[in-house]
């Protein structure tokens, strides 16, 4: 042994002292198989983290300063697509979790409204290939184990949800489906070479902590071995099959499949009980050519001393573990309590390992299991190690998928064990949800664009072709008429000319005959007539021609005739181009505005989610960790505490740019929207505005009081009903709008609305209001007579306080209104309000221990005592008692001593007050 590998140096893992640097020896790989190797030297590399881990072997051979860091477990967390039972079962239900595998996070969903939001190495839906679960999960970790590291891959998971479809997947009918363990032997097969390189495996099987041969089912106990020195675990007993091509490979893990089933249904039990573990050992001989590590020619000059051939060895375990429901079930399903307890054992032990080394903690309890004591050299430290958490979506089994996800988060590292917060989840989402829309904006844009351009290029160029052909053609027409015009003034000229001629010939002629009178008469005559006749046969030859050239002309101008129909026939279909064009931009145009109206749509979304984003902020920032119930409670303290707004300094840029580019319009509109989601998105938006009192006048100016209104009639949808009555009451806080719903028929529907209210929170948001309606003076009778009083008592039967205060606040705004009128003598007997029934209530109540509501009740009695019509009705209903009460007890002064006015000044109280003998003073 050379000098090198007897050196040890220190290497800290996890805080414990290992060595780097060890001695190695063939005995880990024994059990029948002949071994070449007497004893050789592996240098142990720190490895990076295997899931998504970088390149490996950080530090080569010889570097010296292996600083060991420890391997994280990495952790992927897989979702099996519905099943064909679940697809039934579950088909009105949505899966427990939510995947985001762009940010890697699984989302729980605890209830309809809660969710628990878990991050992972990786995260992959049920749409995620087999190739690519193998490149991320497993082949880091092979690839390590070709570079002389021990990995492990585990899969853990509820059975039946893919943990042997991840690993052990064959795919010999569809290449795509292969799982790990076959795609693992092709890649280790593909990167050695078989002359020095050699692969054995052995195939296992781990029932009740005993360790089995799947490969020789006779071989039923053997024992795990471990080299004190080394820390190297082998199983001397087990079958070591060595592997020269994957078809043997294949054949092998078949007759593995084969042997557990038949020992599993020997021993009577199944497979989702027992652990199914495949080690791989790969020994690879690194040699240049004097027999030198091929990676360590850079620093030749440090390792020329190392003669003998280097060795790599490398092991891979692939380990199916027995389903996870195991591991809290006992004495159920026929097996045994012991076996439960032995299966608790392997996967509860795992569990604390797992949790020691994501915790760096010093002390690993390996020793604790079978299945540990197995994995003990393959597992955290210096080993890869991915871990696939198989999960189902049905909510069905949420309790077992919860307890997955709890695993796989106690085998992530401390830190991302967090839980995140909600809002980190509004954040993304808004932020896709953004880019998304930024996306479609910047196409429209282009798209657009684009068109517009084309269009005006085609207009453009059909009038230019219009006015051009329009040109040659006025111009030909003219240079015709001119050349027509000069032929023609030519041969009259020519005519003319001839004409005057001959004339003048015929006068000479005749004068010559009167002076020479002995001339030839005949002779003379001769002459004269043959003139006449060739002037005659000229003329005759001149018509002619006029004639041709008339026909000339005619063809000509029959020529431009056609020409001209030419012409017009091109304007037509110039035309009809162009309205074919138009007909494409009002079809763009229309696309456009589809496209706008999603947009505006998103935006709408966007802005919901901004809304509440910002909600939940300020609720957490404002609260701390105060409980809030959501954002509805927004309005209802705004309800009651307008003065509160103040736009003007509030900050909230990105709402407020949604909002303008959206346009209130649209948001109105979407209230008629066919999609419910998509209606219940706008109507809290518009709730969201109207809880802004800078806003409301624009809301009514919209018509957004009316869509509200007609809301409550039209659609069934408890949300939708809450949240509109929300805004309603908001709206109702200004006396104009108040008047507008009452003339809407406000009243008629707040009330049905209640009357079919589920919901606490949206009977108070109905009873706020209806109690802001109560508060106007010139609303009384009609809102009485519409049924808004019965209304109000009509909720009381839920009995919530906030339901209850905001009855309370409404008869409180009715009787003082009424009081006012009384005072001013236009109101006489008794009042409306003891007319519906409401004093008993209100004397019933007064007492309660609910501050909100006392001081309402306080404050309607006084207001209804001021009114001496009320006074009997209240002496025999006993409020006069509670006057009293008020008049010594109230906590407010003003309150106190208005009941006290109210009582000294009524002849009626004082007479009753008198004959009981009581004093008020
Ligand atoms: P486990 O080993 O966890 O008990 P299995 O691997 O046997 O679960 O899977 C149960 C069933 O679901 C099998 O029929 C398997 O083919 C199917 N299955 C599991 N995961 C997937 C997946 N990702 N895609 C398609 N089918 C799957
Ligand atoms: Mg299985």
């Amino acid at each position: 042994m050379s000098t090198s590998t007897g050196t040890v140096t220190g290497n800290y893992r996890n805080g414990t002292q290992r060595s780097s640097l060890r001695t190695q020896s063939s005995a880990s790989t024994s059990g029948g198989q002949k071994s070449t190797v007497k004893s050789k030297s592996v240098l142990r590399k720190s490895s990076p983290g295997a899931l998504g881990g970088g390149s490996s072997a950080a530090s080569k051979a010889g570097s010296g300063g292996d600083s060991g860091v420890p391997g994280r477990v990495r952790v992927a967390v897989r979702l099996r697509p519905r099943n064909g039972e679940e697809l039934i079962a579950d088909a009105d239900f949505a899966d427990c979790v939510e995947l985001q595998p762009e940010v890697k996070r699984l989302k729980l969903r605890k209830n309809n409204w809660d969710t628990d939001t878990f991050e992972f190495d990786e995260v992959f839906t049920e749409y995620a290939s087999q190739k690519r679960v193998y490149e991320v999960v497993a082949k880091p970790v092979v690839e390590g184990v070709l570079d002389g590291y021990n990995g492990t891959i585990m899969a853990y998971g509820q059975t039946g949800t893919g943990k042997t479809y991840t690993l052990g997947q064959l795919g010999e009918e569809d290449v795509a489906d292969r799982g790990i363990m076959v795609r693992a032997m092709e890649d280790i097969l593909a990167e050695v070479s078989l002359e020095t390189d050699s692969i054995s495996v052995s195939y296992l099987q781990l029932y009740m902590e005993t360790v089995q041969d799947l490969l020789d089912p006779a071989n039923d106990n053997i024992a795990i071995v471990e080299d004190p020195k080394s820390g190297d675990v082998s199983l001397p007993g087990a079958t070591l099959v060595e592997i020269r091509d994957q078809q043997s490979f294949l054949e092998l893990l078949q007759l593995g499949e084969a042997h557990r089933f038949a020992a599993n249904t020997k021993l009577n039990t199944e497979s989702s009980r027992s652990h199914a573990i495949l080690m791989v050992n790969v020994r690879r001989s690194l040699k240049t050519k004097d027999g030198l590590s091929s990676e360590s020619s850079g620093n030749s000059h440090m390792t020329k001393s190392l003669k003998p051939p280097v060795v790599r060895k490398g092991k891979l375990v692939v380990v199916d573990l027995a389903g996870s429901e195991r591991i809290n079930k006992s004495g159920s399903e026929g097996h045994t309590l012991e076996e439960a307890k032995s299966i608790n054992l392997s996967l509860s032990a795992l569990g604390k390992c797992i949790n020691a080394l994501a915790e760096n903690s010093s002390h690993v309890p390996f020793r604790d299991s079978k299945l540990t004591r197995l994995l003990r050299d393959s597992f955290g430290g210096t080993a890869r190690t991915s871990l696939v958490i198989t999960i189902g979506p049905s909510p069905r089994h949420r309790g077992e998928t919860t307890s997955t996800i709890m695993f796989g988060q106690r085998a992530m590292k401390v830190e991302n064990m967090v839980k995140l917060k909600e809002e980190f989840d509004y954040k993304s989402l808004s932020k896709r949800l953004e880019v998304q829309l930024d996306n479609l904006i910047e196409e429209n844009e282009r798209q657009q664009k684009a068109f517009v351009d084309e269009i005006e290029r085609i207009t453009a160029e059909a009038h230019n072709q219009i006015s051009e052909a329009e040109k040659r053609y006025a111009n030909a027409l003219e240079e015709e008429k001119l050349r027509y015009q000069n032929d023609y003034v030519e041969s009259i000229k020519k005519l003319e000319e001839n004409w005057s001629k001959n004339h003048k010939k015929l006068a000479a002629d005749r004068l010559a005959l009167g002076e020479k009178n002995g001339m030839d008469i005949t002779s003379n005559g001769n002459r004269s007539i043959t003139t006449t006749l060739e002037e005659v046969s000229e003329l005759k030859k001149l018509l002619q021609k006029e004639s041709q050239s008339k026909m000339a002309a005619e063809e000509e101008v029959s020529r431009l005739k056609l020409q001209l129909t030419e012409y017009m026939k091109v304007e037509v279909s110039a035309n009809s181009e162009i309205m074919r064009l138009h007909k494409m931009l009002e079809n763009e145009t229309q696309q456009k505005e589809k496209l706008e109206g999603e947009i505006a749509t998103l935006h709408t979304q966007l802005l919901q989610l901004s809304l509440t984003a910002d909600e939940t902020r300020r609720n957490l920032e404002k609260h701390g960790s105060e409980k809030t119930s959501g954002g509805l409670d927004s309005f209802m303290s705004q309800l009651r505490l307008p003065q509160i707004q103040d736009p003007g300094n509030v900050e909230k840029p990105p709402v407020a740019k949604l909002f303008e580019q959206v346009g209130l319009h649209k948001i109105l509109s979407l209230l008629e929207a066919d999609d419910a989601d998509v209606r219940i998105h706008a109507v809290k938006v518009v709730a969201n505005l109207a809880a802004e009192e800078a806003n409301q006048q624009q809301i009514v100016e919209a018509g957004g009081l009316t869509s509200l209104l007609m809301l409550l009639r039209s659609t069934e949808d408890e949300t939708i009903h809450r949240v509109a009555a929300g805004a309603i009451a908001n709206l109702a806080m200004n006396e104009t709008n108040q008047e507008l719903i009452m003339d809407q028929g406000g009243i008629g529907l707040l009330s049905s609305t209640a009357a079919n209210a589920h919901d606490p929170q949206t009977l108070r948001m109905v009873a706020g209001a209806i109690a802001n309606l109560c508060g106007n003076d010139k609303l009384q009778t009609k809102l009485r007579s519409e049924g808004g009083i019965a209304a109000l008592l009509g909720m009381v039967r839920c009995g919530h306080p906030d339901v209850l205060a905001q009855v309370a606040r409404g008869i409180a705004n009715f009787a003082k209104c009424e009081s006012r009128a009384s005072t001013q003598g236009t109101k006489r007997g008794k009042s409306l309000l003891i007319e519906d029934g409401a004093l008993s209530w209100v004397v019933q109540n007064a007492k309660t221990e609910i501050a909100a509501i006392r001081r309402h009740i306080e404050l309607a009695l006084c207001h209804l005592a001021q009114h001496e019509g009320n006074a009997k009705e209240m002496v025999k209903e006993g409020a006069i008692w509670e006057l009293v009460r008020i008049s010594r007890d109230c906590s407010r002064e003003d309150i106190r001593s208005l009941a006290h006015r109210t009582l000294t000044s009524s002849p009626t109280f004082l007479t009753e007050l008198r004959r009981l003998r009581v004093d008020i003073r």
